[in-house]
């Protein structure tokens, strides 16, 4: 085993501190990470301080993971020690449900996330990124296009995989109007992805001071969601990505869809969102859900961002500013992702 620095919280209110955790050593499928940046997903917020009710402390968050392979196993052949490697959001599944079979581990019923999961190797539970290094089976590893300036591929690895799975599955291209709701993280990286594969893009956002941003990103065209004039004129939609991480009215989105469009939810906040029957059995809209995505589908959204030369705008801090990030996050005052500098982590 290797002990590793890390950075954890210890109980739903406490800010995250210093740790020391233990990785295992790497088995004949292992590949051993010295970790370089790590991006800071609103997820690893509301696992941190419980919001979704299931966290084991400590609890190690980092989902969006790039760095070095320090060591492999007997059975690893396409990654060699000096490779850059990246990990997301989970760690292992069962590889023989169907959803495994067919390169959807992302809805495996047991699959093993990056972090907060059962750990068959130590016991306990996973601990994520936020920490030096990190040992992971290969089949959950992925290659970093190599043109992609690193911190900012980071974000890729959830925000990325999360917006472009469900771009892809609802077949969002030219012609298509397609609305993305909040831009932070997931939403930034929404507006990129839609715009880069050919879709009339629409960002909904809460904050004016984003606007100018949002058509920087790739919109098309900027709606201040708080004003209810410029809501109400609003329509045609083909699809809609919801990426907000609090309660809100879902609403005027499914009302804004065109027949058969879908609005897609992939924000998690921690509380019920009500939908008025009307707003889906006139024109037959869908109300649907995404879960960031399988490992064939995230190797290929890298190398589709590595071709259009798309990465995260990200903030890059050292992991002593982790816990004003997520009271920024809070604010919705992210542009538009913050990623861990690892190296940060031998100045404590
Ligand atoms: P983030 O960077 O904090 O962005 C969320 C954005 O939502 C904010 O920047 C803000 O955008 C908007 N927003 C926040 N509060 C709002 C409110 N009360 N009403 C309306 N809009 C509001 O978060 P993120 O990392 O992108 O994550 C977003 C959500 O997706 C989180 O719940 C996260 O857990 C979830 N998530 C899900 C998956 C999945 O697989 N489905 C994967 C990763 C993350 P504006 O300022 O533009 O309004
Ligand atoms: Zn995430
Ligand atoms: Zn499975």
């Amino acid at each position: 085993m290797t002990k590793s620095q890390a950075f954890a919280a210890h109980s739903a209110s406490s800010p995250l501190s210093p740790f020391t955790l233990e990785r295992r050593d790497p088995g004949p499928e292992d590949i051993q990470i010295d970790i370089q940046y790590c991006g800071v997903c609103h997820s690893d917020l509301h696992t941190a301080r419980n919001e979704w009710g299931s966290t084991v402390y400590p609890c190690v968050p980092g989902h969006e993971i790039v760095g070095k392979v320090t060591a492999v196993g007997a059975n690893v052949k396409k990654f060699k020690v000096g490779d850059t490697a990246a990990v997301g959001c989970m760690v292992d599944s069962c590889r023989q449900c169907a959803s495994c079979q067919q390169g959807l581990e992302n809805y495996c019923d047991n699959f093993i996330l990056t972090y907060n999961s059962p750990d068959k190797h130590l016991g306990g539970v996973t601990l994520g990124g936020y920490a030096q290094s990190i040992v992971v089976d290969q089949h959950f590893v992925f290659r970093v296009p190599e043109n992609l300036p690193l911190p900012a591929v980071a974000p890729l690895l959830c925000a990325g995989i999360t917006t472009y799975s469900p771009l892809r599955h609802w077949k969002v291209g030219p012609g298509q109007k397609v609305g993305v709701v909040g831009l932070g993280g997931l939403g930034h990286m929404g507006v990129k992805l839609a715009h880069a594969l050919g879709a009339h893009v629409v960002l909904f956002t809460t904050s004016p001071g984003k606007a100018e941003d949002g058509k920087r990103l790739g919109a098309d065209e900027v709606v201040i969601s708080r004003d209810a004039e410029a809501m109400a004129k609003q329509g045609g939609f083909d699809f809609i990505l919801d990426t907000v991480s609090a309660k809100h009215d879902i609403n005027p989105y499914l009302n804004m869809l065109k027949r058969d469009g879908t609005v897609v939810l992939v924000g998690a906040p921690n509380e019920p969102l009500p939908t008025a029957a009307f707003g889906l059995i006139f024109k037959r809209r869908q109300f649907a859900g995404s879960l960031i995505g399988g490992v064939p589908e995230t190797q290929e959204m890298l190398d589709f961002c590595g071709k259009h030369g798309i990465t995260a705008d990200v903030e890059v801090i050292p992991i002593q500013q982790i816990n004003e990030a997520y009271e920024r996050m809070l604010k919705s005052d992210v542009k538009y992702r913050f990623v861990i500098d690892m190296a940060s982590l031998k100045s404590r």
